[in-house]
């Protein structure tokens, strides 16, 4: 699930809260700052913040800076500039530091609104677009076709041995329990002896790997 909160950074008072009340009103969870400075440290406490909305001219480090900064972290949400200015430099700085946006003042609440959900509906197709195709090392799975490459060579595997796979390449380097294994691939319910895990995963071995009996892909710890 995504969040929606918004990082609102605005020296101004009164737009500041115009701003808050606006999205707040909108159904947003939103986290202010009065600085730069501020911004930042809010942005520390609450890096699941969807969308930065940061006011360039400001007394300390300028929108600009914090902008530079969130990039810099690596933080991939949405950045929103608020530009009182309309100059084409602005604009234009305010993208080459990072933002996806900019919003020229004096902008009325629901054009802002409408920038935040365009920001967010973006960055959630961007995660919820399906991930299909598992790699790992010599292996290729596709979960749409089903099917199961090693070296671009297909192998045929059962349901049972195909959900085995798919939940180790999606925990690539990472033990499982077997007891988590059975739970994952036969359910909550399944009361059966625990051993159908590793039955399973010694047939598995024996289709993927070139020395079942010395793994080099399935291990056991
Ligand atoms: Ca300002």
């Amino acid at each position: 699930m995504m969040t929606r909160k918004v990082l609102v950074l605005e020296d101004e008072e009164n737009i500041r809260s115009f701003v808050v009340i606006n999205l707040k009103r909108a159904g947003y969870e939103v986290v202010q700052a009065g600085s730069g400075e501020q911004a930042l440290e809010k942005f520390h406490e609450n890096p699941d913040v969807a969308v930065c909305i940061l006011d360039v001219m400001l007394p300390g480090i300028d929108g600009y800076e914090v902008c530079r900064t969130l990039r810099g972290e690596g933080y991939e949400g949405g950045i929103i500039m608020l530009t009182a200015r309309t100059q084409e430099s602005d604009k234009v700085t305010g993208l080459m530091t990072g933002a996806d946006d900019y919003v020229t003042k004096p902008f009325s609440p629901s054009e802002l609104a409408a920038r935040v959900d365009a920001i967010c509906r973006r960055i959630s197709a961007g995660n919820d677009a399906p991930s299909d195709i598992l790699k790992s090392g010599p292996f290729t799975l596709s979960l749409l076709s089903r099917t199961l490459t090693k070296n671009g060579k297909i192998i045929d595997l059962t349901q049972v041995e195909f959900q085995l796979m798919e939940l180790f390449m999606s925990n690539a380097e990472t033990a499982l329990e077997r007891k988590q294994i059975l739970v994952r691939i036969w359910g909550e319910s399944y009361n059966g002896d625990d051993k159908i895990v590793d039955v399973n995963i010694r047939r598995l071995r024996m289709k993927i790997e070139d020395e079942p009996s010395n793994p080099a892909h399935l291990q056991t710890v």
